[in-house]
């Protein structure tokens, strides 16, 4: 059964902590608070994120499943 949180849910093209070269996907977390986590794992839990309108050239998260 889907909760809210799963539909709220979504996926961005951003940039992990001072890396600004490699653009992941980052799934948000949490909307209210800009929360958002790399689908590969760059990064950790305390890493600033930035949301980009930029094409994922990460490797890794273009291979990671969504789900
Ligand atoms: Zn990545």
């Amino acid at each position: 059964m889907k909760t809210a949180v799963d539909d709220a849910a979504r996926i961005v093209a951003g940039t992990v902590g001072d890396d600004v070269l490699t653009v992941h996907r980052l799934r948000v977390l949490d909307e209210s608070t800009g929360d958002r986590r790399a689908l590969c794992g760059a990064g950790g839990p305390q890493s600033e994120t930035d949301e980009w309108s930029r094409a994922v050239n990460c490797p890794d998260c273009l291979a990671a499943p969504t789900e």
